[in-house]
Parts: C-alpha cells; sequence; structure tokens
C-alpha cells in the first residue's frame, strides 16, 4: 500500500446500490429496503474515506430521487473516477422463518465481491486485483467471506481469493456496473441481508471504521500511481 502525495486525493465513485427507478433491491430481516442500506453505508464509508485526505469521493446517488445505473456510469467517467465501487446487501437462499413478517435467514452469512472478466483484458484484469485486494483486507480486517454455496451458476469462485467471484449470468443479464465502466469496478455484498447477526453488525459504527479502512488500503494496493 502506498499514500498518495500530500495534496493529491484519489478519486473513487462509491454507488449506493439500487435507487433506480422500479429498483429497490432487497428486503432485510428488518424489512429494510436495500436501497436504503446502500445510501447510509455509502455516506459513512465516503465520510471515513475523505477524512484520510488520500481520497476524494462521490456517491453515485446523494438522495431518494433514483438515478439510471447508465447515468452513474457516465458521471463517474466525466468526473475522471479512478475506480467504481458499488456497494450491496446479499439475499442468498430462501428464508429459513418470518420474524415480525421480515425474512430471516442464518445459514449463509458473510461478504461477497463481485467483478467481470467482459471486456478488454487489461481493464478486466485491474478488476481482478482490485476484486482479490478488497476481500484480502476485509478478511484480514476480520469479516467472513461468504463460501458462494447459492452461486452455482451465476457466480464463479476465485481459485485465489476467498469471498471474489466472477459474474457468470447469462450474458444478457450481467451486471452492468461490472462490465460497463472504463475505470476498474467492483461490486461489494457487504454482507447477508437476511442475517440478523450480520444486519446488527452492519449497524455498528466499528464495521463502518474497519470496512472503510480495508477498502481504503484495497484501493491503494490497486490503483495505478498518480501522475507525477
Ligand atoms: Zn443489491
Amino acid at each position: 500500500m502506498r499514500l498518495p502525495a500530500p495534496g493529491i486525493a484519489r478519486r473513487v465513485v462509491l454507488d449506493a446500490g439500487h435507487g433506480a427507478s422500479n429498483n429497490h433491491g432487497n428486503t432485510s430481516c428488518r424489512c429494510e429496503a436495500e436501497e436504503s442500506f446502500t445510501l447510509t453505508a455509502a455516506r459513512a464509508v465516503a465520510d471515513r474515506l475523505e477524512s484520510t485526505g488520500a481520497f476524494a469521493l462521490r456517491i453515485s446517488r446523494e438522495s431518494d430521487r433514483a438515478v439510471e445505473y447508465r447515468e452513474r456510469v457516465e458521471e463517474a467517467e466525466t468526473w475522471g473516477a479512478e475506480a467504481f465501487v458499488s456497494l450491496h446487501s446479499d439475499v442468498r437462499g430462501q428464508p429459513e422463518r418470518h420474524v415480525g413478517g421480515c425474512p430471516v435467514s442464518n445459514l449463509s452469512p458473510g461478504f461477497s465481491v463481485l467483478w467481470s472478466d467482459e471486456g478488454e483484458p487489461a481493464l478486466s484484469a485491474r478488476r481482478l486485483a482490485l476484486a482479490r485486494a478488497v476481500a484480502a483486507r476485509m478478511e484480514e480486517a476480520g469479516f467472513l467471506p461468504y463460501g458462494g454455496a447459492e452461486y452455482t451458476g451465476l457466480y464463479e469462485p476465485d481459485p485465489v481469493q476467498r469471498g471474489v467471484f466472477v459474474d457468470r449470468h447469462e450474458p444478457t443479464k450481467r451486471i452492468f456496473v461490472l462490465r460497463q465502466p472504463t475505470m476498474p469496478s467492483v461490486l461489494v455484498e457487504t454482507h447477508h441481508a437476511l442475517d440478523p447477526r450480520e444486519v446488527a453488525r452492519w449497524d455498528e459504527p466499528s464495521t463502518l471504521d474497519a470496512f472503510a479502512a480495508a477498502l481504503g488500503a484495497a484501493l491503494l494496493d490497486t490503483l495505478e500511481p498518480e501522475a507525477p
């Protein structure tokens, strides 16, 4: 890891997943919409990264106003973002039960980092390097990598780093923010949204501290050196 020279901030877009029209994401074990969790998490992580002085952050949507994914990627390009990191929470398999009308599952906890090998090989290699670095730094910080049992046919596990998966949906259903941006992009499923233990943990400021530190380190591990 290498800190940029003082006064230089690496430009990173944090994408608060969902919040596009007719796209609210999952419903958690607290019946919270995923789009609401991702916006809160993106703001919290952006504040922490920006406070290091090493990063300039933009969040892909700042409020409840719907912003389409294409618009988010175009904005990132116009701004000259050096990385595009999409935040989501995951739902894996069927809920085991409902509590207070909300779906609950304890079977598939953990984070995953998704990437795409579609398109230009050099860009693809940089996506993979970022995905592996994010997962490695998260694992090092004590986050549990998801094993991938429910991903069969959708995502393929990385042979090198636990918690990393490449998109294997049929081509027309692949994730836009992984294959479209011209800067390296990854998607972090921070936890299983149906798991009350994980949802409670992601409410803790210390979890956001640890995640922001891991993400920041991974970015500095893999971004190309800034121009002199
Ligand atoms: Zn999502």
